[in-house]
């Protein structure tokens, strides 16, 4: 595992390991986590241990491959490039409530969702927990912005990547790193059922979000290939388990695509199935993407939606889209980056 990637005590115990005090422990990690490009920076260190740091222990902070920023909004789009020589992508969003970054979980992503541009080349690989946790340092140190939420809503299935982004959330979390509470954290899944089990279990105060985009298997299983294995009955009843085990309200993602989920029967039928469970919706007009042939509703379709939604007891608002002229949805930059290399 890469040192970044280690817990305090663990970094602890790594150092005393190389005969170091404990008190170095603390050193390395608020280094580390401030984001410093090389051991050389880590300057109350001997420097007999930053020479053996470096050579046992590299670093790699990741290389800015492009820059955008949105002319209407202020959004910030970072593609990356890791140490293997693989890109992601992060974004960051200004909302007044807080700059909030928006990180990759994987390269490239297994699920399949006929709408996503961060599938079309499959998964390549998982992230490292440090190479999320990258994301977000390395966005707030080039940007000079304080961030203070965090949604994993990039490319990839988080779930699908368990272990580390349990470990990324203890340590962006922690108190030496940079102390982003887990009630300003949201994680996005298309609907892995065991995996949200796992999740509940470890009753984080983090938010849940599910992909749901459509309110029966019939949509579903047309343009998001997981709802085969987990169907919507169970992925809804594993959404009142973990309600049961959290007291976390749950938000679906709803991205309306024209004809396909966004008639008044689908919102109606959506009512139905979620009653009492409580449930915020985020409506989001589908962002086009060039090599599908779906299309967003219509302003009037997305309104309509929305007030049976609402008038059915269930609040849904209306996503207002960031970055659209700077192809900040989803996988779209990382996905013009490889195409045109
Ligand atoms: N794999 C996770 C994390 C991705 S989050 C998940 O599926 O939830 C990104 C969100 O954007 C998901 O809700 C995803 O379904 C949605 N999305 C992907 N492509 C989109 C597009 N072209 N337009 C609108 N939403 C999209």
């Amino acid at each position: 595992m890469n040192i970044k990637s280690l817990t305090l005590p663990e970094l602890t115990a790594l150092l005393k390991d190389l005969g170091q005090p404990a008190f170095r422990g603390k050193q390395v990690y608020t280094w580390l986590h401030k984001g410093v490009r090389s051991y050389e920076e880590m300057t109350n260190l001997p420097k007999g241990l930053r020479d053996i740091l470096s050579e046992k222990y590299p670093i790699y902070p990741p290389e800015v491959v492009r820059k955008q920023e949105s002319q209407r909004d202020g959004t910030i789009k970072y593609l990356w490039r890791l140490a293997d020589g693989n890109c992601v992508e992060t974004v960051l969003m200004r909302y007044h409530y807080g700059n909030t970054v928006c990180i990759s979980t994987e390269v490239g992503c297994a699920m399949g969702c006929a709408f996503c541009a961060s599938t079309i080349g499959g998964l390549v690989r998982r992230l490292e927990p440090y190479e999320m946790l990258d994301e977000v340092l390395f966005t707030q140190i080039d940007s000079g912005l304080p961030v203070s939420r965090i949604v994993l809503m990039g490319i990839g299935e988080p779930l699908d990547n368990f272990d580390n982004v349990m470990r990324f959330l203890e340590l962006v979390n922690s108190e030496d790193s940079m102390n982003i509470s887990m009630r300003h954290i949201s994680l996005s899944t298309c609907g892995l059922i065991p995996k949200i089990d796992r999740l509940a279990e470890k009753k984080l105060q983090i938010s849940l979000a599910i992909s749901l985009h459509g309110p029966n298997n019939e949509v579903r299983n047309k343009i998001m290939p997981v709802n085969k294995a987990y169907p919507i009955e169970d992925l809804l009843d594993c959404c009142r388990r973990y309600y049961d085990a959290t007291s976390r309200r749950i938000h679906f993602e709803y991205a309306m695509i024209d004809g396909v989920n966004d008639s008044e029967a689908d919102a109606r039928e959506l009512l139905r199935r979620l009653k009492g469970l409580p449930a915020h919706f985020n409506l989001i007009p589908l962002n086009h993407v060039e090599e599908s042939p779906l299309k967003p509703s219509s302003k009037a379709a997305v309104a309509r939606f929305q007030k049976i939604l609402e008038d059915g007891g269930i609040t849904a608002t209306v996503r207002r889209t960031l970055g659209g002229d700077i192809d900040a949805s989803c996988g779209q930059l990382r996905r013009k980056y490889t195409k045109g290399n």
